[in-house]
């Protein structure tokens, strides 16, 4: 096993409790029943294995490295794998799956194959990534990392202890996720790649949907999801069978989670989430109105930046009229909805299509509307609006690219007014600051953002 050698911590223990559950749970005796598993697992496939706590001892930083190095000696053969549980921190709901911190010395193969293979074991997973000491950037910001001379260590974090589904889905799950590690790290050492399982869902297309309408209802663009079904045109059939994505940034399925109390129903939850009662429904899969006490209920992600507005029926109102409204096409409300009829009632709480530059800035929520001139093509209209064929064609119906002069064209709002970059997978803010000579503060002053996670696929604005 080309010598393979491996050490497992335990992260935290003793008077470090690391992050706590609110339900009490601490993560170092998850990190130690996690260590203590995978120290067995690696021993029954006969590679030299040290795990460097198996009690809940306090180990000083110095004295972690210590035990670390003196495993097996400073050698790029031993491989580190620091057991962690991850917290997001007071008033983050929702965050969850598993993150690998791989060591500026190291390429992310080890990293990128745990993950994988956590990934594959069914559990979500978020990214790789190294991170760097603010006050010397050439150095590891963490220890285990920065001390641990040419060994390979890696930091497994292994889902959100503050997330009480992701703490079940751990506690349920850790010798599978376990098993996943150590095959990864044996796997790495042969040199193998741990195939990516595709992480697609599907979805079928209903009657009213377009790529468009799909498209915004997973978080994803029209591109993406051409690619992910090898589309070659924008026309779907009703019944159509799709890939959707559902990693872990960009899927419905990753919802954020409200704790019922007392005093709320469905529609005032609906309501705090700009969402709808049947949405919340859907998302739950409950059949009834009735809520408990302390009762968990996924609701959308992303609310703050990216999820639709919300507009309620009043009398007179009509599909259309709420259409024209809000710069979009009955078509496209129904299907933001997931309305089988045109049927309204008054008071019903629709979502509506809203801008995603506008969204933190209280800018209009309508698209713009273009009415076709001699000699205009799509091509020429996407130029002019910063936009794309693609996105005029789904957000209109258009099947062909030939117009009409005197035709009424819906434009995407999402036009930048500003600078803006897309978020990539292993960025952080720190990363994008420093990229575009910034600081994270003025980035989360200039997107209003109060955490610092980013979401891949989020589109920031950067200072002009
Ligand atoms: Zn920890």
């Amino acid at each position: 096993m080309n010598n393979l050698q491996v050490v497992i911590d335990a992260g935290h223990g003793g008077s470090d409790s690391g992050a706590v559950s609110s339900s009490g749970i601490k993560e170092k005796d998850l990190n130690l029943q996690i260590a203590k598993y995978m120290y067995e697992e690696f021993q029954k496939k006969g590679i030299p294995v040290t795990l460097i706590r198996n009690t809940d001892e306090t180990i000083s930083p110095t004295d972690r490295v210590q035990r670390i190095l003196n495993a097996y000696g400073n050698n790029p053969n031993v491989v580190v794998i620091s057991n962690h549980i991850n917290a997001a921190g007071s008033g983050i709901q929702g965050a969850e799956g598993a993150e690998v911190i791989y060591a500026l010395r190291n390429n992310s193969t080890l990293a990128d194959n745990i993950l994988t293979a956590l990934g594959n074991a069914g559990q979500k997973v978020r990214k790789t990534f190294q991170r760097r000491l603010p006050s010397d950037t050439s150095k590891d910001y963490y220890f285990i990392h920065r001390n641990t001379g040419v060994t390979e260590p890696v930091i497994v974090e292994y889902g959100f202890i503050d997330n009480p589904e992701d703490l079940t889905r751990i506690q349920n799950n850790y010798q599978k996720y376990v098993d996943a590690v150590v095959d990864a790290v044996i796997a790495t050492k042969l040199g193998e790649t741990i195939p990516s399982v595709p992480q697609e869902g599907t979805y079928v297309v209903k009657s009213g949907d377009s790529l468009w309408s799909i498209a915004q209802k997973y978080n994803t663009t029209v591109n993406e999801l051409k690619s992910l079904n090898g589309l070659t045109s924008n026309n779907l059939q009703i019944g159509q069978v799709l890939n959707v994505p559902t990693s872990i940034t960009n899927s419905p399925s990753n919802s954020e989670t409200y704790t019922v109390k007392s005093g709320d129903s469905l529609w005032s939850i609906a309501q705090k989430y700009n969402t709808t009662v049947s949405e919340l429904k859907s998302l739950n899969n409950l059949s009834s109105n009735e809520l408990q006490i302390g009762q968990v209920l996924k609701v959308p992600s992303g609310t703050t930046s990216n999820e639709a507005n919300t507009y309620t029926v009043k009398s007179g109102d009509s599909l259309w009229s709420i259409a024209n409204k809000y710069g979009t096409t009955v078509n496209n409300l129904k299907s933001l909805n997931s309305l089988t009829s045109d049927n309204l009632q008054i008071g019903q709480v629709l979502r509506v299509p809203s801008s995603e530059a506008g969204n933190n800035t209280g800018g209009t929520s309508t698209n713009t509307t273009y009415t076709v001139k001699s000699g205009d093509s799509l091509w020429n209209i996407a130029n002019k609006y910063g936009t794309t064929v693609n996105a005029i064609k789904t957000l209109n119906g258009l099947t062909g690219d030939a117009l009409s002069i005197g035709q009424v064209l819906l434009i995407p709002s999402n036009i930048p007014t500003t600078n803006t970059y897309t978020v990539k997978s292993g960025d952080s803010l720190w990363s994008i600051a420093k990229k575009y000579n910034t600081s994270v503060d003025t980035l989360k002053s200039l997107n209003g953002l109060t955490s610092n996670s980013l979401q891949i696929g989020q589109i920031l604005k950067l200072p002009l």
